[in-house]
């Protein structure tokens, strides 16, 4: 039988799994914003990709008294660093893109994001820039796409409230029923997005070493690598293994260079 978490402190450590990532945000106002949201629904953590301005006296004044969200808030240059030790990726986005990513809705991705939270596992949510939105290689690291049931004509919401729309059905959610924890099993879990993104590396090299492009452009195989393994999570151990794999193929693309200079 799964237990429950019994106790407010079992929830809080599961709302301690769950962040928010905000991604080369222009306006310190909405950074301000949404650091209010997620705070009046109970939850703290904001993570900065590459803000345009960051820390800001608009982003403090949007945020009104949820200043302590913003002075924690993590700030990285790349994605992948605010990724780290992510292993259920959600990408936010008003607009269905070419990735082919399942889609859910606020309310599917709240369950989704509890659920892998009572497994032990660290949850991100990431949102665009205001104008732009999540670009094609940023929704590549996602498991899912979510979409806020908006009009067809003027879908785009104000980034903070994207934000507060997520937090509010993330609060419901964790509120309706605290989250089954399960009982501790072998299986392993998947790989966080720092290792995921050091396989694709690894993996792009080799493709070049073996000479896989014959003068195509790597980008679109890439994409489409990218979405086969994060539709698979691998755990760190089969990582390991397809790690093993490509280091053979590069060595014996470097033999088979090697035999045909001589
Ligand atoms: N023109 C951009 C809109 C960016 S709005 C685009 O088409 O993507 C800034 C961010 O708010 C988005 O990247 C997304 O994370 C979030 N957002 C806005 N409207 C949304 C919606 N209807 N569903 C899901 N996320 C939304």
């Amino acid at each position: 039988m799964p237990e429950r978490p019994d106790s407010m402190s079992d929830l809080e450590t599961l709302r301690a799994r769950l962040r928010f990532v905000l991604v080369r945000t222009s306006h310190p106002g909405n950074i301000g914003g949404a650091a209010r949201a997620i705070r009046t629904m109970g939850f703290t953590r904001l993570h900065l990709v590459d803000p345009a301005r960051f820390p800001d006296p608009e982003a403090y004044a949007l945020a009104a008294s949820a200043d302590a969200v913003l002075d924690q808030a993590v700030v990285s240059p790349q994605l992948t660093d605010a990724l780290t030790g992510s292993q259920l990726v959600l990408g936010l986005s008003a607009r269905r893109r070419d990735v082919h990513l399942p889609e859910l809705t606020p309310e599917q991705a709240a369950t989704k994001a509890w659920q892998a939270a009572a497994a032990g596992q660290e949850v991100s949510l990431i949102f665009g820039n205001e104008r732009t939105g999540l670009e094609n290689d940023e929704l590549a690291r996602c498991h899912a796409m979510v979409m806020i049931p908006s009009v067809e004509d003027y879908s785009s919401l104000n980034l903070a409230q994207a934000v507060q729309v997520m937090a509010y059905e993330l609060r419901k959610a964790g509120l309706a029923e605290a989250p089954a924890v399960p009982t501790p099993t072998d299986e392993e879990p998947p790989a966080d997005a720092a290792l995921m993104e050091r396989f694709y590396q690894h993996l792009a090299q080799t493709l070049d070493d073996i000479e896989f492009h014959k003068g195509r452009a790597p980008e679109t195989i890439m994409l489409r690598l990218r979405r086969l393994f994060q539709r698979a999570r691998p755990d760190a151990r089969e990582l390991r293994i397809l790690h093993g794999v490509l280091a053979d193929a590069q060595r014996m693309a470097q033999l088979a260079g090697k035999a045909g200079n001589a």
